[in-house]
């Protein structure tokens, strides 16, 4: 039977024998002993000690099945305990060349990830995301959200041209998926609130901290919903999901630094911000944005909000914010306009505070079959290309709404790590396809 480090860290292993798999994580070699910190396959680390005759040969990273006596020792790192080994059996040594040590640069470790993801870094933040996808499926389960899975290849834009990854699709031109919204909007006619995760796809030109090519999209759309249902659900799923992931993941996040006395306050409701009044507050501080030609001019009415903005409306926040109702010239064709105010979209976007932003889209759809054949057009669309969405509001056509969540944003504010490639094991970006 093998153990893993946390399980033999305890007061209950101390004297007895164990066998322990992993690999060399760092390695010392002092004139009598030769100190190994062995990872495990999950990350953990555990000290184990052997006479220096019985690590001759070991380098970095090579793999190596350990068995000893747990021993306790306040000067063994990782929590005090440690192995005295007795024997070693080594499946592969790995070349004393391995590129990872303790200084890279960015790119060396982008460049090598499937090296680097051994990083206790990376190990830290690949546990918290799979932890923010744990509480995200079992917070939909819970509440009666029935899960789905959507095609990623389509015919459809549903996010606007620009963003679209073209594909040849045997002798057709078919397209990588923005968002799976509109195939969602087609199954609550039969399977109620439903939610599902997919990758989307978007050619983003722009580098930016949080903009990746492929990213986990976590979507939801229900039947018979308001603006205000849509929000609610958003508040809570994503208040739950914090409050888990950072109750299971307190380890991960102490090595990450991240002090989560800001996160511990993401409770409902969260503020719902008027986005005229988003945009007279930025008005008052002087805000302003950049133009096509490089001008700069102060933001005004009409205008969509970018990171720049987002991050001045939400410096000082403590909580996440909804910036509620932009104008439906921002936003896309099946954004339902409030019927008591043209031009406002019932539409909320949810900014994560201290800077962090967008981290979510939401709101009503348009679900009159000639508003959204006159938005379509408008938007340069041709309602041909979506024939079968447009039966959807031929057929039975009901109030509904949804969201979308990146999750990569979702845990790039909770760890608070400075780039969204941190966040994804192998990110996809402009410049990076490989590895
Ligand atoms: P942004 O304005 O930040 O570019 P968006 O409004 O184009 O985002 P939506 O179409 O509203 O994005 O997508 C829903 C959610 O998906 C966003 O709120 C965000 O969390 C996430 N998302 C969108 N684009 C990306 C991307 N390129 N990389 C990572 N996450 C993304
Ligand atoms: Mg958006």
């Amino acid at each position: 039977m093998y153990f893993r480090a946390k399980e033999v860290k305890s007061e209950d292993f101390v004297g007895k024998e164990v066998s322990i798999r992993g690999w060399v994580h760092r390695l010392r070699r002092q004139k009598e002993n030769a100190f190994v910190l062995l990872r495990d396959d999950r990350g953990g680390i555990i000290q184990c000690v052997f006479p220096a005759g019985k690590a001759e040969g070991l380098t970095i990273e090579s793999s190596i099945e350990v068995a000893g006596i747990v021993n306790k020792d306040s000067r063994a790192p990782e929590g005090g305990f440690e192995i005295k080994g007795r024997s070693i059996k080594i499946f592969n040594v790995a070349p004393a060349d391995y590129p990872i040590g303790e200084y890279q640069s960015d790119e060396l470790l982008l460049d090598k990830r499937h090296l680097s993801l051994r990083t206790r870094r990376m190990i830290a933040i690949a546990k918290i995301r799979a932890s923010v996808l744990h509480f995200g499926r079992r917070w939909f389960v819970e509440n009666g959200w029935m899960e789905v899975t959507a095609p990623t290849i389509v015919k459809g834009a549903v996010e606007g041209g620009s963003t679209l990854f073209k594909l040849k699709y045997f002798d057709e031109e078919a397209y990588l998926s923005q968002s799976a919204q509109l195939y969602l909007e087609a199954m609550i006619f039969s399977l109620g609130p439903v939610w599902s995760l997919t990758p989307s796809f978007r050619a983003e030109k722009s580098r930016t901290v949080r903009h990746l090519a492929e990213f986990s999209h976590l979507e939801a759309e229900a039947p018979w919903v308001g603006l205000d249902d849509i929000l609610k659900t958003e508040e809570n799923l994503v208040s739950y999901v914090i409050q888990s992931t950072i109750t299971e993941r307190a380890e991960e996040l102490e090595f990450l630094k991240r002090d989560v006395s800001d996160l511990k306050k993401v409770q409902p409701p969260f503020e719902r911000l008027p986005y005229g009044r988003a945009i007279e507050v930025l008005r008052s501080r002087g805000f302003q944005v950049v133009q096509d030609d490089g001008s700069r001019r102060d933001i005004q009415f009409g205008d969509d909000l970018g990171i720049d903005s987002e991050r001045e409306l939400t410096k000082d926040a403590e909580k996440p914010i909804f910036v509620v109702g932009y104008p439906i010239s921002v936003k896309p064709f099946y954004v339902k306009e409030d019927p008591q105010r043209p031009g406002v979209g019932l539409t909320a976007d949810m900014l994560a505070p201290r800077g962090f932003g967008e981290i979510t889209s939401g709101g009503q759809r348009e679900d009159d079959m000639s508003s959204i054949i006159n938005r379509m057009r408008k938007e340069g669309l041709n309602p041909d290309a979506y024939d079968w969405y447009l039966d959807l509001r031929k057929y039975g056509s009901v109030p509904h709404g949804g969201f979308g969540l990146g999750i990569e944003r979702l845990v790039r504010w909770i760890t608070n790590v400075e780039d969204i490639k941190d966040t994804v094991l192998f990110p996809r970006t402009m410049s990076r396809v490989s590895p």
